[in-house]
Parts: structure tokens; C-alpha cells; sequence
């Protein structure tokens, strides 16, 4: 077989497991394992074996006909020039020289890149590095204990062989939420006023949490709190390839968070809308693509086919992530550098900063730009404590809870498989559910059937994997009745 082999890395999420891609002849591509890549040795969880699915090339288009790339940067700086009322969005889903590029050209505009983080925006300046930065992950195996905010099983699974050597090194690990974690020596479900006495955590411990574009700023101030109180050190685990870097490029520009974007555009404050290798109906499956559609412009520039480019007016289709010259930055704040040499995105984008009178810019001179802002070394809290608001955690008398655990591998488009929600034994008798049968749950956002699957939760918890229509917030009260 012929062909191209890149040396790149999965953009499942922001641990950055190094791998393979083999591009035949035909453009068929497949996944092979890197073994001398530090982040993940060689291993892949599910959704880096099924990249080949992921990588489904973007077709330029203007006005929903096909059009060569020339024509559609065109037609995209045609109606940039002079617009007002213009959104930009990359959440990290692509390369830092990219997404670097991609502020030059609101530099030229007049305006800011949005990574779509709206919890940036409700810390204070000082806890974004606490935040944002990365931990050699390394380090977790060292540590003496550690208090696990997140399911690894489901959400970044490549932290587990990190968790699995801090315990055969004699760490302790506490899981704390809803749902029993079996690698974890107990898991408890508490509030976050129970934390600091609860956990025992000291500065040998570390604290594992995640932070994406649909995080409770309360619960992330919480965990600040904890870290600065115990002395522990504290990471936060992204959804996207790019996630710390798209937070060091865009850190103090005044990030507007996914749902201020939906809300302006909703509103009418937002009317142009260009977003970078990031897809708002994947991000926000319920509701974004009918507020898209009251757009006048969605610009859209992508590396991939997903449901925004069928919607856009304008697709600026560049080629496949692992084939773009540039580089990642993972959550321990490395720098991997892509293998492939192609600058398409970067080039499209040039043209269309110095079409609004921007500078002209290549990828070398970005790629020295980002290496200049690389933070490799954990630097400990800079913040005071934090006022924050209280978080139920029980469920309210006679109700149950229904609590969505995020999952980032929804947002790439892949196989629906979540379409349950998880209840314990006890609601299965008290609520008479039959085997395959549904449960009817409904709150103030109206009433849903869903199919449901046994696991060990507490009572009256009902957990889900997706952001279900009924679903107020992160937790939401609900009344269940077995159907
Ligand atoms: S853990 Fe993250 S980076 Fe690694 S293979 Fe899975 S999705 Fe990809």
C-alpha cells in the first residue's frame, strides 16, 4: 500500500494520544498504534479507534453550491468586510498556529476569538492559570492521594493507566459524584461543603476534574477553593486536542461562553457568526441549529463534515487535522507537533485577515509565536478563596435528581449510544419499571420516556451520558413513573 503515514494525535480530547494515520491512495484512512508516544504508550480508547469515522472532509461551498477554496475565502471576506455584530468561535479543536491565525483575523475585525468557556469568564483573571495550565501527567502517578471529579470509564479514559500506577505505588483514590468509580478505593457523593473535611487531602494529594463548555462555574470555583485550602495540587482535565492551548493564545480577550453566543444570536445582537473547526449543533445538540438558522452570515471553516457545515452559508473546507502542519497543546502543557505539511486552513485564513486589512502570516512565524507562550510548569494557586454559591446534591423530598455526567465524545459526532439513563435497584422496585421497559420522567422542561439501564447510584439519582430536551441545568428535579 502506498501512500502517506502521519505522525499526529487523537483530537478526542486534550490528554493528546499520539498514534498514526495511514492515507491510502484513495484517501482511505486508518488508525496505527504509536508506541513511543509518551501521553498514552500506544493504547487508544474507543473513540481513537473509531478516527477513520471522524475524518470526513469538508467540501468548500458558497451559498450551499460547491466552489472552489479561493471563492469561498472570497465570498467569506466579501461579507466580513465592514459587518458588525460578528461572533468567532474555536474551542480548541484544531491547531494552535490555526486558531492563532484565526485571531489575527478578529484583530482585523475589531473583535475577539470566544473558545466558547464561559466559566473563564466567572473567575477572577487570577484562577485562570490554576485552570488552564497543565500537569505533567507524570505526576499523577506519584501522588499520594487523589480526589477524582471525574468517571474515567467514560470521560478522558486515557488517565486510567495514570490512576492504575498511582495506586500500584500506593496512592489512594476517593471518586466523588453520583456514580460508584470501581477503580476507586470508595466513592463518595457529597456536597462541595463537605469536601475539605471529607477527603483528607493534603499538598501530596492531587485533585482530577475536567472544565469544558458546559461547566458549573460555581463547582469549578469550589474546586479552586479546595485546592488552595488543602494544598493540593489541582488539574483539570479539556475536551478538545487543543484545549490548553486555545486557552494560553485567547487567555484575557473576555471569552464569551457557548450559551451567551446562542443567547446573542437568539437576540439578535449577533447576526455573523464564523466558527473554526468547532460545531455548535454537536456542542449543543438541543436547540443550537434552529437558533443558527436566524443567522444573516454563518461562516463556517473546517477541517471536517459535521451538522454545522450542512447549515452553513459559507464552508471554508481545509484539509484533515492530521495532515496540517502545526501543533497541540496538551493538558500537561506539552507542545506535540503534527508530522503533516499542510498549511490550507493557515493560507485561507492570511487571505482573509489581509482582505480586512490585516498582515499577512505563515505558519512557521505562528508556530514561534505559540512556542513563546508555552506554560510547562505547574506554578500552584495565585487566587484568594472564593465566595461561591451552595450546590444541592440530594435529591428534593419525593423527586429524584437527573444529573447529566458530560460525555465529550457526543460532540464528535459519533454513534448515539447513551440513550438511557442510569437508576439503582431500589428506584427500579419503588417505580415498578419492567424489564425493557421505559421510564416516563418529567419536569419543568416537560415530560420525556427514556429507556433506562441499572448501576450503582444513589437513591433517587438518575444519571445520563447527553443533555436530555427535559433537563433545566445540570441537575435537574424530575418526577418518574415506570411505563
Ligand atoms: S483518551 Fe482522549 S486523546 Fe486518548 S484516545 Fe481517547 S479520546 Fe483520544
Amino acid at each position: 500500500m502506498k501512500g502517506m503515514i502521519y505522525q499526529t494525535v487523537c483530537p478526542g480530547c486534550n490528554i493528546g494520544c499520539g498514534l498514526y494515520i495511514r492515507e491510502d491512495d484513495e484517501g482511505t484512512v486508518s488508525v496505527d498504534f504509536m508506541k513511543s508516544s509518551p501521553a498514552n504508550l500506544g493504547k487508544l480508547c474507543r473513540f481513537g479507534m473509531q478516527l477513520p469515522h471522524h475524518y470526513s472532509k469538508a467540501i468548500s461551498m458558497v451559498d450551499s453550491v460547491e466552489a472552489s477554496i479561493e471563492d469561498a475565502v472570497q465570498a467569506a471576506s466579501g461579507k466580513l468586510k465592514g459587518a458588525k455584530d460578528v461572533a468567532m468561535l474555536s474551542v480548541g479543536a484544531t491547531t494552535s498556529e490555526e486558531h492563532l491565525a484565526f485571531t489575527r483575523v478578529a484583530d482585523a475585525l475589531g473583535t475577539v476569538v470566544h473558545t466558547g468557556m464561559g466559566t473563564y469568564a466567572e473567575l477572577p483573571p487570577e484562577c485562570h492559570a490554576a485552570v488552564g495550565q497543565g500537569i505533567p501527567l507524570e505526576d499523577v502517578e506519584q501522588a499520594g492521594k487523589i480526589a477524582l471529579f471525574i468517571d474515567p470509564y467514560t470521560q478522558y479514559p486515557l488517565i486510567m493507566r495514570r490512576l492504575l500506577a498511582a495506586k500500584r505505588n500506593g496512592a489512594s483514590i476517593i471518586a466523588v459524584g453520583p456514580k460508584k468509580i470501581k477503580l476507586a478505593d470508595e466513592t463518595k457523593h457529597i456536597g462541595p461543603d463537605q469536601y475539605e473535611s471529607e477527603l483528607g487531602l493534603d499538598s501530596d494529594s492531587m485533585i482530577i476534574a475536567d472544565v469544558h463548555p458546559h461547566s458549573d462555574p460555581e463547582h469549578v470555583k469550589h474546586l479552586l477553593n479546595l485546592a488552595l485550602m488543602t494544598g493540593a495540587r489541582i488539574m483539570f482535565m479539556k475536551p478538545f486536542v487543543d484545549s490548553t492551548g486555545v486557552h494560553l493564545i485567547s487567555k484575557g480577550t473576555g471569552q464569551k461562553g457557548l450559551q451567551e453566543i446562542m443567547d446573542g444570536i437568539n437576540e439578535g445582537s449577533i447576526k455573523t457568526l464564523v466558527t473554526l473547526d468547532s460545531d455548535p449543533i454537536e456542542l449543543m445538540p438541543n436547540g443550537a441549529e434552529d437558533i443558527l438558522k436566524k443567522l444573516d452570515n454563518l461562516i463556517v471553516i473546517s477541517s471536517r463534515n459535521s451538522p454545522v457545515t450542512k447549515l452553513a452559508h459559507i464552508v471554508i473546507g481545509t484539509e484533515p487535522l492530521y495532515a496540517k502542519a502545526g501543533s497541540f497543546m496538551n493538558t500537561e502543557g506539552q507542545v506535540l507537533k503534527n508530522s503533516g505539511e499542510g498549511t490550507v486552513g493557515v493560507d485561507a485564513l492570511s487571505t482573509i485577515a489581509q482582505n480586512l486589512g490585516g498582515e499577512a502570516f505563515d505558519c512557521q512565524s505562528l508556530h514561534t509565536h505559540v512556542l513563546e507562550n508555552v506554560v510547562k510548569e505547574y506554578t500552584g494557586p495565585k487566587y484568594k478563596k472564593l465566595s461561591c454559591k451552595i450546590i444541592e446534591t440530594a435529591p428534593e423530598e419525593g423527586k429524584g435528581n437527573l444529573i447529566n455526567v458530560y460525555n465529550p465524545f457526543m460532540w464528535f459526532d459519533q454513534p448515539d449510544d447513551n440513550d438511557f439513563v442510569m437508576v439503582n435497584m431500589n428506584t427500579v422496585k419503588s417505580l415498578g419499571l419492567r424489564k425493557g421497559g421505559m421510564i416516563a420522567l418529567t419536569s419543568n422542561g416537560g415530560t420525556l420516556k427514556m429507556r433506562y439501564a441499572v448501576a450503582e447510584v444513589p437513591d433517587g439519582l438518575m444519571l445520563t451520558n447527553k443533555k436530555l430536551p427535559i433537563a433545566t441545568g445540570t441537575c435537574t428535579v424530575v418526577t418518574a413513573e415506570g411505563c
